[in-house]
């Protein structure tokens, strides 16, 4: 298929999409409509030129912000959909082309998803509509972690939980993982051996990933479990739940409002979700926002060490997302507090490997495992799996 693929990206919310070429090189349209519904609606996206634009659309649902960014794709008439899909279950291991029983199946799932399923539904409902014609492909953000074996996604939890009701881990940022491990084995002489991811954005999570297969992941059950976020606690002590409520008469939404939105950097700092402030605010010596950079470090070297237990060698690290891309201060720190892998961080190659650059961060005739930065590309690889989704079928 020569024909772009939109790629959408649909909370209960806002929609990010992206037209992408096959050609690697083609202009990439792309852009984001928060706050449908509301009167302060807006689409905001880049065309070909590079030039930006942002519209006013009060009021607007799924279906009128779709068909506005069907208007900003200057005429480029896409030949798939491929819709990025929070949570697929032990249903799908890799892409599906969508059709009804698809649609039931993320129905199914949404138990599993109560905020992101039902919203990426809408967003299929809709494209259906405008674009009745054009083959639509769910890519799971859980499919690349259907590798996991059982000691890795099983809690140690009664057994009919599981059986009955799919509580086990499934881990998320899948398409992030797969799209950064695959391009360090293009790009690494050690292929693809043994790396372990650290996607760090609003949201965090690390993967352990041999061979191109996802082998344990720091997100569990829901995207909470793990790293420290920008505003989500990850990983706290199950008890603390029952504490919560006991002690201080906590309802269950209370509890899991603070731990997803009021926690993580926010919640440590006092200040931000944002690492961006948060450094600045540490620079400064505020020992709040010292303290979360610690915290936030910490834990993603702990993490990193703990899936390297998945791994039969580590071949390297690799950053990404946009703290990972962009923070030399969280790498170094990370390296720094993994002392016995034998990382040797380079960092004047660190210090410059920002904003969306491709890189290896060692010093010179290092032989021990790499450290790279990757920047990742969650829609090309949606949109990558979409064309194999139907080339497959085809
Ligand atoms: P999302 O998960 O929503 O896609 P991103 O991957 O864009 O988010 O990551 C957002 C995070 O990246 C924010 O915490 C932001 O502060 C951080 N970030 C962006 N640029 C920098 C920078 N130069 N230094 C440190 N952190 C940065």
């Amino acid at each position: 298929m020569n024909a772009p693929v939109l790629v959408i990206n649909c909370g209960s919310s806002s929609i990010k999409y992206a037209l992408i070429d096959p050609a690697p090189d083609a202009p990439r349209l792309a852009g984001l409509a928060e706050r449908l519904g509301s009167a302060d609606a807006r689409l905001k996206g880049i065309n070909s030129a590079g030039g930006s634009f942002s519209h006013a659309l009060p009021n607007a649902d799924h279906t009128q912000v779709l068909n506005a960014i069907l208007n900003s794709l200057e005429g480029r008439i896409p030949g798939a959909i491929g819709h990025r899909i929070v949570h697929g279950g032990e249903k799908f291991t890799q892409a599906a082309l969508i059709d009804s029983d698809v649609i039931s199946a993320i129905k199914a799932t949404a138990a599993l998803a109560p905020l992101h399923n039902p919203a990426n539904l809408a967003g299929i409902s809709a494209t259906q509509k405008i674009f009745p014609a054009l083959p639509q492909v769910a890519v799971f953000d859980t499919a690349f972690h259907q590798t996991l074996p059982v000691k890795a996604y099983r809690y140690a939890l009664p057994e009919n939980l599981y059986a009955e009701h799919g509580i086990r881990r499934y881990g998320f940022h899948g398409t992030s993982h797969a799209f950064v491990s695959q391009r360090a084995a293009e790009l690494s002489p050690r292929g693809a051996g043994g790396w372990l991811t650290a996607h760090l954005g609003n949201g965090c999570s690390t993967a352990a990933v041999w061979n191109n297969r996802s082998l344990d992941t720091s997100m569990g059950l829901t995207p909470l479990e793990g790293l420290v976020m920008g505003t989500r606690s990850g990983d706290v002590d199950p008890g603390l739940h029952a504490h919560l409520h006991r002690q201080l008469g906590w309802s269950l939404d209370k509890i899991d409002d603070v731990l997803n939105k009021q926690s993580g950097l926010l919640g440590l700092s006092g200040l931000t979700n944002d690492m961006r402030e948060v450094e600045e605010a540490a620079e400064q010596g505020h020992a709040r926002a010292m303290l979360a950079l610690d915290v936030f470090c910490y834990r993603i070297a702990k993490s990193l060490a703990a899936l390297s237990c998945a791994l039969p060698t580590l071949d390297g690290v690799i950053f990404t997302g946009g703290i990972g891309e962009n923070s030399p201060l969280v790498r170094s720190r990370v390296i720094s507090l993994l002392p016995h892998f034998g990382f040797a961080l380079d960092e004047a190659s660190n210090d410059v490997m920002i904003r969306g650059k491709e890189g290896k961060l060692d010093r010179a005739n290092h032989q021990g495992p790499e450290a790279w930065v990757i920047p990742t590309d969650e829609e090309g690889r949606i949109a990558m799996e979409t064309r194999q989704c139907l080339e497959a079928q085809a």
